[in-house]
């Protein structure tokens, strides 16, 4: 378990283009302090105004991920974050001159690589974890996400297409850095060629094509090399559920089970979490870790007669 808050050692680059806009962008990726957690700046705009990553500042979910605040916006963070969270970035400063994060290749590998290019370091500050201290669940039109108590982080994801190249896919991730980038981070998001078609029709996505997303028509992958995991489309929901919930702003330990769920709806079980003071506590793993979080608990209620203190207020 990673105890210590952790930034990039220098500043990183890259140029893509935007989803929305295809058009060119420019991303930089910059240390942070200790507790700052992940912030977006738009360049691009005069006094270039800062958006906190976080639950709190999600405007839409609609097409993808996009944060904003007193009007200004960033669109596609989710696979951004995602390679920051995966990766276990505590701290960072996402800078785009666009009000949008660049698509690169639709997958996270690109940031993954760009991070890893920076190289990571230790700061000298504990992170702090949310511990899901019981099962908080939410359904909505037949899908359905959950998280319940657990020592680590893992997620149980399960889709459900009724499309041939698609149909029912299911994984299990017990999250680690190593398995994030090998496993995860490679997925590609996917379309279907008639919403694609729409959306460009209605003058959005203008960046979307083969070389950004895995497209399907009624019958079959469309991409000419095919997929990169045979199960490339549920790693994906994995790849997109981390960065959701990497606007949880601090990590998680707990179990998570998706049916069929999206950004929507994971959004909204991450709120319903938080606002239920009783269903979670925040702990700094320290004499947890030397002992296993489980036994920590025990021993320290066996200690003092009580339950494990609960530090809830300095947060929402
Ligand atoms: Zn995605």
């Amino acid at each position: 378990m990673q105890l210590f808050q952790r930034t990039l050692n220098r500043t990183v680059t890259c140029t893509g283009i935007g989803l929305h806009s295809g058009k060119r962008v420019n991303l930089s990726l910059r240390p942070a302090d200790p507790d700052t957690g992940l912030v977006f700046k738009r360049s691009d705009l005069p006094g270039a105004p800062l958006i906190p990553g976080d639950v709190h500042h999600v405007v839409d979910t609609r097409f993808s991920t996009t944060v904003g605040q007193a009007g200004v916006t960033i669109s596609t963070v989710e696979h951004l974050l995602s390679a920051l969270a995966g990766l276990g970035v505590d701290n960072a400063l996402v800078e785009v001159d666009a009000p949008e994060v660049p698509i690169m290749d639709g997958s996270s590998a690109p940031f993954v690589f760009l991070i890893k290019s920076a190289g990571l370091t230790a700061q000298a500050r504990p992170r702090q974890f949310y511990r899901v201290k019981r099962k908080v669940e939410i359904s909505e039109d037949g899908k359905q996400v959950s998280v319940a108590p657990a020592d680590e982080l893992s997620i149980d994801f399960t889709i459900e297409f009724d499309h041939p190249a698609i149909r029912r896919q299911s994984l299990g991730f017990d999250w680690s850095e190593r398995d994030y980038a090998r496993e995860i981070s490679r997925a590609r998001t996917f379309g279907f060629l008639s919403d694609m078609r729409r959306l460009h029709e209605q003058n959005l996505g203008l960046g979307g094509s083969l070389d950004n997303a895995v497209v399907v028509d009624k019958y079959r992958v469309l991409n000419d090399d095919g997929l990169r995991f045979p199960d490339e489309f549920v790693r994906h929901k994995v790849l997109d559920f981390l960065g959701d919930l990497a606007l949880v702003g601090r990590p998680i330990l707990g179990r998570f089970e998706a049916y069929k769920s999206g950004h929507d709806l994971n959004n909204k079980l991450f709120k319903k979490l938080l606002a239920d003071p009783q269903a979670w506590q925040l702990v700094t793993p320290s004499l947890e870790q030397a002992t296993g979080l489980e036994q920590a608990a025990s021993l320290e209620q066996a200690a003092t007669g009580l339950a494990p203190q609960a530090a809830q207020s300095a947060v929402a």
